[in-house]
């Protein structure tokens, strides 16, 4: 018998009925009869054929065979390694998983004849819904209601042109705040809306809060009037044109779309065309992008000499360790160099200290943005210094 095939004769088993699970089985020809072994004796649940797959399972659940399987005629079965099946469903989503094991639950339990008691068995079944996968259905319901009742709030956190000593911009950051829980962080649930379209009318919501508080600071009159920076992630730049978007919104409140700056993350720019292409509509539009967390994981310098970004965030890990490491000191300032010659401005991010303020004026750094300057404000905070 090799591995990558099963021969089998007429009357033979494939497994029986209490075996651990190995292997699931792809029939290639032949038929296989799935047998249960009763207390009133053995029943025949089915029969499959070519095609179907078989004993999977046991795998999915890691549990004993409920029922036997035998060959009917003589048959070929593919051998699927049941690790590999595993690993799959470990690393699928928790509500595909816990969808899957809780279907998977139910059939068990009407498989097993207990028919009479199949209310409580739906229970027992949907009671083992994975605690995570509760979790993440439950935040992202209350996510979709927060964004339907509006309170999802923005925050607004000073951009401050280091030479002159003025706040040159905002960066709008969301917040949930939670019935419950409070203040709940977009590094918590940003991803949770990246995994389904909620974060599409999330992306429009902020949009629509930026472009209304651009329209009041220049209603007040304010000037040189302060930009305002939107955050884009993968799946919103995927599904939406961010640009037409950012267009419309400004235009429908009289305002200079120039205002609002478009913030990519830097995971982003592994697609060049589809940035490069947004970059240079903005350009026409007079619409700034900036690279956000610069120098994190996905740094890719050869990608950069191809896109014209306006601004370069540098993520605020360097700021927290340039003092004390000059090795990281020599970085950020081949940074600022390199950035100021590709013809951008760099924003240094996370500023919490006058040292670090003091460091980063020498270099020649534009902007900073961090808490010595400012925590995110609430809209009325930041309305209060435009008056
Ligand atoms: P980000 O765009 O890099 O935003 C900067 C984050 O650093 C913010 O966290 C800000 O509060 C925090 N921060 C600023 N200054 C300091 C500082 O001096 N020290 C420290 N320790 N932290 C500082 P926040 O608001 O929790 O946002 C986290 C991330 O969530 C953002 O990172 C951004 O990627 C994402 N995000 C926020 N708002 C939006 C949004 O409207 N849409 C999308 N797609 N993503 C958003
Ligand atoms: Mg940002
Ligand atoms: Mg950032």
């Amino acid at each position: 018998m090799s591995q990558h095939r099963l021969d089998l004769a007429p009357g033979e088993y494939v497994f029986h009925q209490g075996d651990p699970p190995t292997s699931a089985f792809l029939i290639e020809s032949g038929r296989i009869e799935i047998l249960s072994e009763q207390d009133s004796g053995t029943v025949r649940l089915g029969v499959l054929g070519p095609g179907d797959l078989l004993g999977e399972m046991a795998i999915i659940d890691a549990a004993p065979r409920t029922a036997s399987a035998r060959a009917e005629t003589a048959a070929v079965l593919i051998p699927v390694d049941g690790r590999q099946l595993s690993e799959r469903i470990e690393n699928s989503d928790p509500i595909v998983r816990a969808l899957l094991r809780s279907q998977l639950a139910r059939y068990r339990t009407l498989l097993s004849g207990r028919r009479g008691q199949s209310e409580d068995a739906i229970v027992v079944a949907s009671s083992g819904f994975e605690s995570d996968a509760k979790t993440k259905i439950e935040l992202e319901t209350h996510l979709r209601q927060a964004l339907a009742s509006r309170s999802l709030e923005i925050r607004y956190q000073p951009i401050y042109e280091i030479k002159s000593q003025r706040i040159a911009g905002y960066e709008a950051l969301i917040r949930w705040s939670h019935p419950t829980r409070g203040q709940v962080s977009p590094a918590e649930f940003i991803a949770l809306a990246e995994e389904t379209s909620l974060i599409v009318p999330i992306g429009q919501y902020v949009l629509e809060r930026v472009a209304e508080t651009l329209a009041e600071l220049q209603r007040r009159g304010v000037a040189p009037m302060p930009f305002v920076a939107v955050n884009v992630s993968g799946r919103q730049f995927n599904e939406v044109d961010m640009l037409a978007a950012v267009l419309a919104a400004a235009r429908s409140r009289g305002i200079d779309p120039g205002l609002i700056k478009i913030e990519v993350t830097e995971s982003l720019t592994v697609d060049v065309e589809a940035i490069s292409d947004l970059i240079e509509r903005a350009h026409a539009s007079g619409v700034k992008v900036a690279l956000d967390d610069f120098g994190t994981g996905f740094s890719n310098l050869g990608h950069l000499h191809k896109l014209r970004f306006d601004n370069v965030k540098l993520d605020q890990g360097f700021v927290r360790q340039m003092l004390a490491a000059p090795r990281c000191l020599a970085i950020v300032q081949a940074i600022v160099a390199m950035v100021h010659a590709l013809g951008a401005e760099l924003i240094a991010e996370g500023v919490e200290s006058e040292a670090e303020l003091a460091a980063l004026a020498k270099m020649g750094c534009r902007y900073a943005q961090g808490y010595l300057i400012g925590k995110p404000w609430t809209l009325e905070e930041m309305l209060a210094r435009h008056p």
